[in-house]
């Protein structure tokens, strides 16, 4: 089961996409969705696209800098992290119940991965 996927952009760059427990919600069929991130990483090609983050290439186990900020619209909480060898590390500034907390990347559902 993956943790982390990389989806290249067309045009260049490439997507690591994530799933976070902190965002996450449940449908009454039992369907995950909302915890879907994603941040652009250089492509295999070396190709970017901005804002890039540096990634150390470990998909089973990944680590991103810096920090992942996903802003508050919605029904989206504010989400502030690091990632760093596979966990999440969830900031104090998150307004989701994870705040403050580290926990491991879920693996990600199967509608992401297909
Ligand atoms: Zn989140």
């Amino acid at each position: 089961m993956a943790i982390a996927v990389l989806r290249q952009i067309s045009g260049g760059g490439a997507m690591l996409l994530m799933w976070c427990p902190g965002c996450q919600l449940v449908d009454e069929d039992g369907e995950p969705h909302r915890g879907l991130h994603g941040v652009n990483v250089p492509a295999i090609d070396g190709s970017i696209r901005e804002p890039n983050w540096s990634w150390d290439g470990v998909l089973y186990r990944p680590t991103i800098s810096p920090s992942i900020l996903i802003y508050p619209s919605g029904s989206q909480p504010r989400c502030h992290s690091f990632v760093k060898q596979g966990r999440w590390c969830y900031l104090v500034d998150c307004e989701h119940s994870l705040a403050g907390q580290t926990v491991s990347l879920p693996s990600l559902p199967g509608w992401v991965v297909r």
